[in-house]
């Protein structure tokens, strides 16, 4: 019997066999002229894939939560004003991150856990202030809540505030035009649509950013996300000249590149598309199953991640039976509800058959719970979804 599980968390997520054999390959010194074209190749490249021609890449050794605090030290100078549209737990971080630098925060929450702020009340509270910039999460990972990101862009231009989209849980997989939809700077990481194992903080600052950065009067508070340091480096390999500031991560910028290139290869309007329709089956099948989930409304809902409570007397148990199934979901996040929902991440290169696995392995887990439903409806469910 195959040992392996199918992992459908949101993030890490599985990887195509090309990108975890680049992560094997012998590795080079990082001025190799070969490392070198791969950088430069996968900075071009995320230029396309973040829709943004006129964009300066970063690409950096960390998490996503390190994307953040590059983005944060670079834009914020002490006594700065931001505004965080929160949707969930990641809200908060990028709140925390941005007072680390000195920045006063205003919030607008949405109203209820699984809602977004409305626009009105986002713009309500822009008109109130005098803010240098605007956070917004693209798809917040601890609610499965897309904001409505192109939107929010345009308010927040007509107000002249700089645009930050964490697009962790959605670069690559949910449709994001950042130079078209007016967005400053968007940031990711590796190990979700984009399909690279953890460890890279990416970022692709727009002039208005740039140009804001330039401008600081303040160093930036924190050495090693100074882009100070890291332009010169980007600028140099992009121009496919070996550079050094920190050792880069050599096996994990050739995944990248190779990522990249398969992601460019489908197509962006494809790839969406695609997580559009299994995201459409999985949640047909929580619902066919009688699961209610996280968001409040299906136009706010994610296409990377579907969140669904358990159904009335089942617990986070029935997440361990259902990897006995063969398929790894994750529990919840955010700490309001936790122990109330569980998450299914749906991104990448995820296929028909996967959604068809982890459906099936949620009936199994289900019904080793317990629970009453009939066999298979989850799954003629999701069929139909991916037929449609
Ligand atoms: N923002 C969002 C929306 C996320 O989903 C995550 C990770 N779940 C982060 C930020 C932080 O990323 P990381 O865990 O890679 O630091």
């Amino acid at each position: 019997m195959k040992g392996r599980k199918l992992l459908m968390i949101p993030g890490p997520i599985e990887f195509t066999p090309e990108v975890l054999r680049a992560m094997g390959m012998a590795t080079t010194s990082h001025v190799a002229p070969d490392f070198v074209e791969s950088f430069g190749q996968a900075l071009e490249r995320l230029r396309e894939v973040f829709f943004c021609p006129h964009g300066q890449p970063f690409v950096i050794a960390g998490s996503g939560t390190l994307a953040m605090d590059v983005a944060a030290a670079n834009l914020v100078e002490p006594g700065d004003k931001a505004l965080v549209v929160n949707t969930g737990l990641f809200g908060d971080r990028f709140a925390a991150i941005l007072e680390r630098y000195g920045a006063e925060v205003t919030q607008v929450r949405a109203p209820a856990i699984g809602d977004a702020p409305e626009l009105e009340a986002v713009a309500a509270a822009l008109g109130r202030g005098d803010f240098k910039l605007m956070t917004v999460t693209h798809v917040d990972t601890s609610t499965a809540v897309a904001a409505d990101v192109r939107s929010l862009a345009a308010l927040g231009r007509e107000t002249g505030v700089l645009v930050v989209v964490d697009g962790v849980c959605a670069v690559a997989g949910a449709e994001m035009r950042q130079e078209e939809w007016g967005i400053d700077l968007a940031l990711t990481a590796s190990q979700k649509a984009i399909g690279v194992p953890p460890g890279l903080a990416l970022l692709v600052a727009g002039p208005r950013a740039m140009e804001a950065f330039r401008q600081r009067q303040t160093p930036v508070g924190n050495y090693y996300a100074d882009w100070t340091n890291w332009l010169p480096i980007m600028e140099a390999y992009e121009a496919r000249r070996p550079s050094y500031f920190g050792t880069p991560p050599v096996n994990l910028i050739w995944a990248l590149n190779v990522s990249l290139g398969q992601i460019l290869a489908e197509g962006m309007m494809a790839r969406f598309a695609r997580h559009r329709r299994v995201s459409r089956a999985v949640k047909a099948a929580v619902t066919a199953l009688g699961m209610e989930q996280v968001p409040l409304s299906a136009e706010r809902t994610a296409v990377t991640l579907t969140a669904p409570y358990y159904p009335a007397g089942v617990e986070r148990t029935v997440l361990g039976a259902i990897k006995d199934a063969g398929v790894v979901l994750a529990g919840g996040l955010h700490p309001a509800i936790r122990e109330r929902y569980f998450r299914i991440g749906h991104m990448g290169a995820v296929s028909a058959s996967d959604v068809l696995a982890t459906v099936g392995a949620i009936e199994r887990g289900l019904a080793w719970a317990g629970y009453s439903f009939e066999p298979g409806v989850g799954l003629a469910a999701a069929q139909k979804a991916l037929g449609e």
